[in-house]
């Protein structure tokens, strides 16, 4: 089910889990205001899901809510996994899903990093 991406955080999210270390993820960097990890069902050969360390719904609640210097630091912190994957020179793509309409499922926000192939055109909608 879609969440709506404003409301009140649900503190056992399953990315409010995998940041308490309740559940297993294959991290590929953690710095002070984010963690990166491998997205479960990748959707490209490189996909990474970049999350702050704070309890943020989505990208409206994180950037209503959170200090500027967790908002430098989570961006800083998506722009250093994609360097030290490598992904620079071939390129890659970022997505956010945002509520509803973009079917976003898990209510902590996060950054989708896709790479490693020709991504082809930019996805708008389906149907
Ligand atoms: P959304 O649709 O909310 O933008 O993206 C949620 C993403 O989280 C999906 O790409 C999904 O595959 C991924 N995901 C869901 N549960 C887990 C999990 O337990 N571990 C990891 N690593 N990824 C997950």
């Amino acid at each position: 089910m879609p969440v709506k991406g404003l409301g009140a955080y649900d503190t056992n999210n399953i990315f409010a889990r995998i940041l308490r270390g309740e559940i297993p993820s294959r991290r590929v960097y953690e710095d002070d205001f984010a963690i990166a990890f491998h997205d479960i069902a990748p959707q490209a050969p490189l996909h990474v899901l970049v999350i702050p360390r704070g309890p943020y719904i989505s990208l409206a609640d994180f950037t209503a809510k959170a200090s500027e210097a967790e908002i430098a630091g989570f961006f800083r912190a998506v722009g250093s996994v994609a360097k030290q994957l490598d992904l620079e020179t071939p390129g890659y793509r970022i997505l956010a899903n945002m509520g509803e309409d973009a079917g976003q499922e898990v209510p902590h926000f996060h950054v989708h990093l896709f790479g490693g192939k020709r991504l082809g055109a930019m996805l708008v909608a389906q149907g």
